[in-house]
């Protein structure tokens, strides 16, 4: 079987690979099992030398690896090459640090009692489209710095970056096996979740493909994280800075063209400042040209993938016959969908209640604070928030009510390698990221010696 990589702008198919066979997954199976013997056994000082090497190749192709992205999956150029500046951000970090996010931990007892953290086995990863080097490498840099394994099953339409990243791995010097790319169809996961050296498993993307593996984790009693969709919320109150947060809302929302479990999606605005709001947001994102994303002064370009704009176009098309209206935009051609407002969404709208994966925004009016904190944790998602007040009080007071494995004050929101990122209800399970992010798949071993 055949899997193409077809460049979303030109509709072209750039790469053809070649699914494995079972034999050979089998192989690849057994050579991550016969690397992690001796990998566990490295110090973190060699394991940390080749994970700095792997950032500066990381960087020095970063043109390259960033084209790559742009032709595969869409995203604009600068916005590729910075993806993988961040991983290679990230590869450091950890490379500094995993040492002493692991230190033995003493207890309080008569006798000496600690835990110490060991490594556990390969993880095995399945990981999305949209940012295609920093899902991956924001995963595998802790996993591997802390003596373990990867095998990693990439979205089918982003294989070339899988296979970028295993090569950038194996130049900076990681024995083969550590880090493996593996291109399999969705039926071939279980038999890697069923083998004996996988120990955990972690997957970003739907909830439906999360509810699937997490259930195989489950039937072959393995750790996982689930890091899942999202329809955050963006709080717009009375006392906001209405231009910085107009600002701030159109990167947010059409970052990645609205393509990120980050992106604000449902902008709940109280009654006061909500024309205020929407007029500066309409006419922000008026100003955004979208077209080629290999050219220069282009902010937005295609979606990822024809499939992925048809189910936005029906979702907006829901949404106006169900009383919302547009702002500004609302039009398609193939994967490029135009950047767009609509306000009077309300609770029971499906923009409201579904996760909209591309450049949709949509105004929720408020009638308070109170109000608008409700509205936001009616949803079934919780992965992150952002308020907008002037009161630092009240913005601590309220994003500590707010159902969200991460809330943003006065700013976008990002995941950053020094704080934990993950989400809570349907956006899923477990932390990347830090120290909490290395500790997910370590087995913590109590010793007690009298
Ligand atoms: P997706 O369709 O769920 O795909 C993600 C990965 O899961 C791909 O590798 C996909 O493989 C695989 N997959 C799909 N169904 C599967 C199944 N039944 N069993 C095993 N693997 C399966 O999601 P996507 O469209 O690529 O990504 C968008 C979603 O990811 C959004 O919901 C977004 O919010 C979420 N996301 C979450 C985070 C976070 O940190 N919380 C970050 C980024 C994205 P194929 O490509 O072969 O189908």
């Amino acid at each position: 079987m055949i899997i193409n990589s077809i460049n979303p702008y030109t509709q072209a198919i750039i790469a053809e690979h070649e699914v494995l066979t079972n034999a050979q997954l089998t192989q690849k199976i057994e050579r991550a099992d016969k690397a992690y013997k001796s990998w566990r056994t490295t110090t973190f000082q060699e394991r940390a030398n080749k994970m700095k090497k792997l950032a500066n190749i990381l960087r020095a192709k970063k043109e390259e690896l960033g084209f790559l992205i742009t032709s595969e999956m869409g995203k604009i150029l600068s916005e590729g090459i910075g993806e993988v500046e961040k991983s290679a951000g990230n590869c450091d970090f950890y490379a500094e640090n995993a040492e002493k996010m692991l230190k033995d931990v003493y207890y309080d007892t008569p006798f000496k009692s600690l835990s110490v953290y060991d490594p556990s086995g390969a993880i095995f990863a399945v990981m999305p489209w949209n940012y295609p080097f920093w899902q991956v490498l924001r995963y595998a840099a802790p996993a591997i710095m802390a003596g373990n394994v990867t095998l990693l099953k990439h979205a089918s339409n982003v294989i070339g970056c899988a296979k970028a990243i295993e090569n950038a791995f194996l130049e900076a010097g990681f024995p083969e096996g550590v880090f493996q790319q593996v291109t399999i169809s969705i039926s071939q996961v279980e038999t890697i979740i069923a083998s004996d050296i996988v120990s955990g498993i972690t997957l970003t993307g739907s909830e439906m493909a999360g509810s699937s593996v997490a259930s195989l984790a489950g039937k072959h009693i393995k750790k996982s994280v689930m890091e899942l969709g999202g329809s955050d919320a963006f709080i717009v109150l009375d006392d906001a800075n209405i231009e910085k947060a107009a600002t701030v809302a159109t990167q947010s929302r059409m970052l990645n063209a609205g393509q990120a479990c980050i992106c604000a999606k449902r902008f709940i605005v109280t009654e006061k400042v909500v024309d205020e709001f929407t007029s500066a947001f309409a006419r922000k994102i008026a100003e955004l040209h979208q077209g080629n994303p290999l050219q220069n002064g282009i902010n937005m370009g295609p979606l990822a993938k024809l499939e992925f704009a048809e189910t936005l176009s029906s979702q907006l098309e829901k949404s106006l016959q169900q009383g919302a209206k547009i702002i500004v935009g609302g039009e398609r051609e193939n994967c490029n969908f135009q950047p767009t407002l609509i306000d009077f969404v309300d609770s029971s709208n499906i923009a409201f209640q579904e996760e909209t994966f591309g450049p949709l925004a949509t105004i929720t009016r408020a009638k308070d604070e109170m109000d608008a904190v409700n509205i936001a944790n009616n949803h079934r998602y919780g992965l992150a928030s952002a308020i907008w007040t002037e009161d630092r009080e009240k913005a601590y007071r309220l994003a500590r009510k707010i159902e969200a494995g991460n809330v943003f004050v006065n700013s976008l929101v990002r995941s950053d390698s020094r704080i934990p990122f993950g989400g809570i209800k349907k956006s899923g399970y477990g932390r990347e990221l830090s120290e909490i992010g290395i500790k997910e798949f370590m087995n913590m071993k109590s010793l007690i010696i009298e």
